[in-house]
C-alpha cells in the first residue's frame, strides 16, 4: 500500500479529539481541496510501499488501541478492506476519515465522513488545473447516504464563513434523518492564526443552528508539523 506516514499522535478532530492514536496515513487522493492541509499525502509518487502486514507491525509497536486511517483519501487503496480487517482482529477501534466521493464496505468503528462544500474547490492557485473535475466529483450524496446507514459515523464540514451553511442546509436535506449533534462544523484553517481567527466564528454558528463545534488540534498545537 502507499503510506505516506505512520505515528503516534493526538486526535486533533471530530468527537475522539484528545484521544491518542496511532495515525495511519496513506497517499493518494482523488480530489484537490484549495486548502488541504496534507498535500504531501497526495500524490503516490513520495510514499512508501508497505504490505498491509509491515503496516500491521509498525501500528502494534505503539501501545495505542485507537487507530486512525486517513490520507489523502484511503478508500482509493485496494488493500483498505484487508487492512481494515488485520486491524479489527487485533482488537483495535478503527476510525477511517473519508471524503466519500466513494462507497465501499468495510470493517470500522467510527466513519468521519468529510463532504467537501463549494469552499475547497482551487479556483485559484497550484491546483487550480484540477477546478473541473474537484468541482464534479466533491460531493456523492448516495456515497455519504450508505456511510450513514452502515456506520456509526459522524459527518464533518470544513467552513470558512456563514455563507457555507446554506450548502450544508442543503445536501442535510438530502440525507437520511441526521442527528445534529453528528454534524461538526471544524474552522477551514491551515495557520495557527487563521485557526484563532475563525474558530470563535465558526463556534458561534453551531450555537446558532445547534451543530457540533469540531477543534482542530493538530493546528493549534502543532502548527501542521508533519508526524504530529
Ligand atoms: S480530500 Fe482531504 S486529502 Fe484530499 S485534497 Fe481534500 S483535504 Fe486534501
Amino acid at each position: 500500500m502507499n503510506v505516506s506516514e505512520i505515528f503516534l499522535s493526538i486526535q486533533g478532530e471530530g468527537r475522539t479529539a484528545g484521544v491518542v492514536s496511532v495515525f495511519v496515513r496513506l497517499a493518494g487522493c482523488d480530489l484537490r481541496c484549495a486548502w488541504c492541509d496534507t498535500e504531501y499525502a497526495l500524490d503516490i509518487k513520495p510514499a512508501q510501499s508497505l504490505t498491509v502486514e509491515e503496516i500491521i507491525n509498525r501500528v502494534e509497536t505503539y501501545p495505542s488501541r485507537q487507530v486512525v486511517v486517513t490520507g489523502g483519501e484511503p478508500l482509493i487503496a485496494p488493500e483498505l478492506p484487508m487492512l481494515l480487517q488485520e486491524l479489527k482482529k487485533r482488537d483495535k477501534y478503527i476510525t477511517l476519515e473519508t471524503n466519500a466521493t466513494r462507497y465501499h464496505p468495510i470493517v470500522c468503528d467510527l466513519v468521519n465522513i468529510s463532504p467537501k462544500l463549494a469552499n475547497s474547490t482551487p479556483r485559484q492557485g497550484p491546483y487550480a488545473q484540477f477546478a473541473e473535475t474537484h468541482e464534479k466529483n466533491r460531493l456523492n450524496i448516495e456515497a455519504i447516504k450508505s456511510f450513514i446507514i452502515n456506520y456509526d459515523y459522524q459527518l464533518k464540514f470544513v467552513v470558512e464563513s456563514e455563507r457555507d451553511l446554506s450548502e450544508i442546509d442543503a445536501i442535510l436535506k438530502e440525507l437520511p434523518g441526521v442527528d445534529r449533534d453528528r454534524v461538526m462544523l471544524m474552522p477551514q484553517a491551515r495557520t495557527k492564526q487563521q485557526y484563532r481567527k475563525r474558530g470563535p466564528e465558526i463556534a458561534r454558528l453551531c450555537v446558532e443552528k445547534g451543530y457540533r463545534y469540531s477543534p482542530r488540534l493538530q493546528i493549534e498545537l502543532w502548527s501542521r508539523r508533519r508526524g504530529k
